[in-house]
């Protein structure tokens, strides 16, 4: 059952087909065969009771307030960076150990308002800081489709518990790539939302200024459906924008009567396939993306982009010629940030607790050396060096110029064309433990992804093929402009469904 779609498990729990208890027992069950470390924390106990109640006033029936539920029963796996009350939440870190926190991620309340059914917390990089989940206080995660390889980072729990059947949908989080990397990896897709469109209050902050929460699925119809779930409203994150929705049911904010009310965004899973988008549609290319890319990928990728062209869309390649300093700027921004957003971790407030000192400055020092792993204390000592007097000019506040650059870049392109692609990931998966001893091997890795962040604009990442005797998974990379989300995922909607014919067609 772990193999159908959200939007088929809501259908089949509504309709009676599918008991929600057997559905969930399965994704355990999968999860301890499986065997990849893709959860740190289960949340067994739980998840079955909620389902069995899901299944006992189902059958019940008069229940039109389940009948509504956008998710009724779909089992989903969350990232370890985001709050769940109750749960304990580590962002993969030691120094997060046994903290539970006592309220519940906006993006959480929206899933639990619609019926979703938790079923733990996945595994990543510590602190969201990597590229392959190697990084992980709990150990690293497998991918899948050879486990002898990296699923990508940091959301590779995530992105592994979809593509192993440990759940149907996820939710990751994507500070310069984290969402798409490791959905181009396993083979599935990720979309990493405007800045600005989904709520951020109780996602453990890692670079703020850069990261959004986004869907996972194995569709993009079901990626469209997680969407539209987690963008609501929510006044706690004053960096949220707020839009009207445009899709005319309400204009107020926040009134829980009616479970439209609140949706931030617009673009609901039901106009997807509306109308065929490709026809007319303008592709830009941007040929940096291609630069340091492998053979077997580039093939993948240009294969996608003919078959849009084939459909009606037409390309054109265009030069970014800022692209260059993209990871540079990203890496400081990234690394300043996070120096500044990590300093509250002292084991006073949060998690690890451990000896008593003469002073508070020996404990807090202590604790952050035993709970911090290596890669977050390099990136704390060069945020603070790039924060410091006398060198704040030289690198934080350029970066910052170059990002105006970067973004200004990417505004122009989205002027002349509908939608931009390109590789999302380099290469395929990587061998586990190949990159994790040379730091900038793995930041090198970003070159795609990073660059997207900066800008703000939305990306997704849609399955294109497979390398390597058809083993490893290679992702496209789809980027619109600001809040144009329904615009990458109808096109990826459309690519997926002709992408499939054409595999009949060989087959
Ligand atoms: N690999 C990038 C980093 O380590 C991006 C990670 C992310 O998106 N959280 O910063």
């Amino acid at each position: 059952m772990l193999k159908l779609t959200a939007i088929e498990v809501v259908a089949g729990i509504k309709s009676g087909a599918i008991s929600c208890e057997e559905l969930v027992s399965q994704a355990y069950e999968q999860i301890a065969k499986n065997d990849l470390n893709s959860y740190i924390t289960l949340n067994k106990e739980n998840a079955l009771e909620t389902a069995r109640d899901v299944d006992k006033r189902r059958r019940g029936r008069g229940e039109e307030e389940l009948e509504r539920k956008k998710l009724l029963g779909v089992p989903i796996a969350i990232k370890d960076s985001i709050s769940t009350m109750g749960i304990q939440t580590t962002c993969a870190s030691n120094i997060l150990t046994g903290y539970v926190p006592p309220y519940d991620a906006t993006v959480i309340e929206a899933l639990k308002r619609e019926g979703a059914i938790i079923i733990g917390k996945t595994n990543m990089d510590e602190f969201c800081m990597g590229t392959s989940t190697e990084t992980s206080y709990y150990g690293a995660t497998k991918n899948p489709h050879d486990t002898t390889r990296v699923p990508g980072g940091s959301s590779g729990g995530s992105a592994v518990a979809v593509s192993a059947g440990e759940a149907i949908l996820a939710l990751g989080s994507d500070t310069g790539g984290s969402i798409r990397c490791p959905a181009s990896f396993c083979g599935i897709v990720g979309l990493k939302p405007t800045y600005g469109l989904v709520s951020r209050y109780g996602l453990i902050a890692y670079g703020n200024s850069l990261e959004q929460i986004g869907p996972m699925a194995a569709t993009v119809a079901d990626t469209a459906l997680l969407l539209e779930v987690i963008s609501v409203k929510d006044d706690r994150d004053s960096t949220q924008v707020k839009l009207k929705n445009n899709g005319g049911t309400n204009t107020d904010t926040d009134t829980d009567t009616n479970t439209n009310t609140n949706t931030n965004y617009c673009c609901s899973w039901l106009n997807l396939s509306e109308i065929n988008e490709l026809d007319g549609m303008r592709i830009g290319v941007p040929v940096e993306f291609f630069e340091g890319c492998s053979r077997e990928v580039e093939k993948s990728v240009w294969a996608a982009i003919h078959v849009f062209e084939d459909s009606g869309a037409t390309y054109e390649e265009i030069s970014m010629q800022n692209l260059k300093y993209a990871l540079a700027s990203y890496y400081i921004i990234a690394m300043s940030e996070a120096s500044s957003n990590l300093a509250r971790f002292d084991g006073l407030r949060y998690g690890l607790r451990s000896g008593t000192d003469e002073d508070w400055h020996t404990t807090f020092s202590r604790i952050r050396a035993e709970g911090f792993g290596a890669e977050v204390k390099r990136r704390i000592i060069l945020g603070t060096y790039s924060l410091s007097a006398g060198y704040y000019g030289r690198y934080y506040l350029k970066a910052l110029k170059v990002r105006t650059l970067i973004k200004a870049e990417f505004e122009k392109a989205l002027k002349t064309h509908d939608i931009l692609m390109m590789p999302t990931m380099p290469f395929v998966a990587f061998k586990l433990g190949e990159r994790i001893k040379d730091p900038l091997s793995l930041y090198l890795a970003d070159i795609n992804t990073v660059s997207i962040n900066l800008a703000g604009v939305p990306s997704i990442s849609v399955p294109c093929g497979y390398v390597s005797s058809d083993t490893l998974p290679v992702g496209l990379q789809i980027v619109g402009k600001h809040f144009e989300e329904d615009r990458i995922l109808k096109a990826a909607f459309e690519y997926e469904k002709l992408r499939i014919k054409s595999r009949k067609n060989t087959l």
